[in-house]
């Protein structure tokens, strides 16, 4: 059996079925891989056979991969997946678990495969998943279990031979070290992930002048200064700005909504919450006010259960860089991962503000609430990546001093300007 890195949630991980309070055949997108596919086209049963391909729309030339060839048609007017039939999967029922798509049998595991050895962790689609995940205080850890051979439709790589990616060789020194950043409670989250995004910098920069051999010492030279108190352990260091925070992320959040076709119920309650708490603000305040109003609701509801909570985030972004196999990518620089994390979390961090506003207060399960939807509602999305990269771009904010304005917590007395 093939040695598998799980996260530790992963162990107590069990699909909570009817009690799941957004079923996972509902408004997400399915991808259906090629070979699922074709197998669906050929069947002998030409009747079933027709009614899958009907079921199935073949994604454009330049967004097919082989594991993601089609999706799965939604019902219009309930956003369930075209083949359930009275709460159970027909094709399951019809062919048999082996004939599912790599998806729908694997949903929310996602494996990476990184030279003989599995990583398998959860999509936080998935609200058992999200809570197993985020709400433990002691952070996320890791352990090397012996198990089947996962169904792997994450990243596959290589650390030995050359793989074309500059920093393959060093891939654990780098992923060790991240999270290791992310974790280190010494500092407040939002100093870590720009602490990180200063990290990912120095890599690019060694990779592209080709001395990749650099990274040990980068990395040694980042642990001294976390050690030491240096430049990238002060706050004062990274700039803060609330006022273009909240105005740059709430115009980016109400394009993103717009491109968006279907909606998830769920993430829909989120925003509505968010809509609600921002409006109490109340009718003709000028922006100025508008973003002291956010201060103040920060302060008084956001910052005091986060004083206590902030290991939800922390286990949100180390399961990202974990599940998206960090550092690994084909064509992203180090930066752009990390200023993706950065925004993302930026996003949700100012939409449970504004939730916590409506209720004047905050919980876990709102916290839940909202980190499952948003990543039902838009990250599934194959497209929603690049529209919110194009859309900062367009905006000019591409560079670590931008990721710091829209991720930094500037303190009280700068709010009440
Ligand atoms: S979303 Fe998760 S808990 Fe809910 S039905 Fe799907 S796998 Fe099960």
């Amino acid at each position: 059996m093939p040695k598998v890195l799980f996260p530790d949630y992963m162990l107590t991980f069990r699909c909570i079925g009817n009690e799941c309070e957004d079923s996972c055949c509902k408004n997400l997108e399915i991808p259906v891989n090629r070979d699922t596919y074709l197998k669906y086209k050929r069947l002998e049963d030409r009747e079933f056979s027709e009614r899958l391909v009907q079921g199935m729309e073949v994604l454009e030339a330049s967004k097919r991969r082989s594991d993601q060839y089609a999706v799965i048609k939604l019902d219009e007017a309930t956003g369930h997946c075209t083949f359930l039939e009275n709460g159970l999967c027909s094709i399951q029922m019809k062919l048999g678990e082996s004939c599912l798509s790599k998806v729908c049998a694997s949903y929310p595991r996602r494996s990476n495969q990184v030279d003989d050895t599995f990583e398998t962790s959860a999509l936080l689609s998935c609200p058992e998943a999200a809570r197993l995940a985020l709400l433990n205080p002691e952070g996320m850890s890791f352990t090397y279990v012996e198990a089947e051979q996962p169904i792997t439709i994450g990243a596959r790589m290589t650390t030995k031979l050359p793989s074309g990616i500059p920093y393959a060789k060093y891939f654990w020194d780098i992923r060790t070290f991240a999270v290791e950043m992310l974790q280190n409670r010494s500092y407040s989250l939002s100093h870590r992930v720009m602490q990180l995004a200063v990290l990912a910098v120095a890599l690019d920069e060694s990779c592209a002048k080709g001395k990749v051999d650099q990274i040990p010492h980068i990395i040694q030279r980042f642990r001294d200064q976390l050690d030491g108190g240096g430049e990238i352990a002060k706050t004062e260091t990274f700039p803060t700005d609330l006022h273009f925070q909240f105005k740059f992320l709430n115009a980016l959040l109400l394009l993103l909504i717009s491109a968006k076709v279907s909606n998830n119920d769920k993430y829909m309650e989120c925003l509505d919450q968010y809509i609600d708490g921002i409006q109490k603000a109340g009718d003709g305040f000028s922006e100025q006010e508008l973003v002291r109003y956010y201060g103040e609701c920060r302060r008084n509801y956001y910052d005091p259960f986060m004083a206590e909570h902030e290991y939800i985030f922390e286990n949100y972004l180390v399961n990202q860089l974990f599940s998206s196999a960090f550092p690994y990518d084909t064509e992203l620089k180090l930066f752009t991962k990390v200023f993706y994390m950065g925004v993302i979390y930026g996003l949700l961090r100012m939409q449970l503000i504004g939730m916590a506003a409506c209720h004047e207060r905050l919980t876990a399960d709102m916290i839940i609430q909202l980190i499952y939807s948003f990543i039902r509602n838009f990250e599934h999305n194959q497209n929603f990546k690049k529209v919110l990269l194009e859309q900062c771009e367009a905006g000019n904010i591409r560079t670590l001093g931008h990721l710091s304005l829209l991720v930094m917590e500037s303190d009280a007395m700068e709010d009440s300007r």
